[in-house]
C-alpha cells in the first residue's frame, strides 16, 4: 500500500534494514552519501535502485531539510551509476514516487534508474 510521505521516518523500513545489512542486497555503488542495489522485481533490463544514506522519507523532505552537501552527493552518485552503466547514450530514466499519489510504497527515499531497452512514454 502506498505510503504518506509525510509520515516521520521509520528505521525499521526495508531499505533502512538493507542499508543496516539486515536484509541482503547486491551493491552495485556505494559513497559516503548513497547506496545503489538492482531492483527486486525489474521492470526494465536495468533497473536500480539509489538511496541515501540519511533517514529521509521521500524526495519532500530530502529536498526540503537535507544539508546542500548530502543532497548533492545523492544527485552526484545518482548520475554516477548511470554512466559506469553506459546509460547516458543511449539514454535511462530516472524516477521517483513520492506519497500516496506517486505509489510509493518503501517510506526511504529512492530513485529509480531504468535502462537497457527503449522505455515507452511513461513507466507506472
Ligand atoms: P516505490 O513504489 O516505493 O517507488 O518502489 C519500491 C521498490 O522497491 C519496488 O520497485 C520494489 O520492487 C522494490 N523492493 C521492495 N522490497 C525490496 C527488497 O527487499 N529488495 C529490493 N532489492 N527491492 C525491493
Amino acid at each position: 500500500m502506498a505510503i504518506d510521505a509525510t509520515r516521520p521516518y521509520d528505521d525499521q523500513n526495508i531499505f533502512a534494514k538493507i542499508l543496516r545489512g539486515e536484509i541482503p542486497s547486491t551493491r552495485i555503488y556505494e559513497d559516503e552519501w548513497a547506496y545503489a542495489f538492482p531492483d527486486i522485481n525489474p521492470q526494465a533490463p536495468l533497473h536500480i535502485l539509489v538511496i541515501p544514506k540519511g533517514a529521509y522519507v521521500s524526495w519532500d523532505d530530502f529536498s526540503a531539510a537535507a544539508p546542500a552537501e548530502e543532497i548533492a552527493g545523492f544527485i552526484r552518485a545518482v548520475g554516477h551509476v548511470a554512466r559506469e552503466h553506459g546509460l547516458v547514450e543511449p539514454g535511462y530514466r530516472l524516477l521517483a514516487n513520492i506519497g500516496g499519489h506517486g505509489g510509493q510504497e518503501v517510506p526511504h527515499l529512492h530513485v529509480h534508474l531504468f535502462g537497457g531497452q527503449l522505455l515507452g512514454p511513461m513507466i507506472v
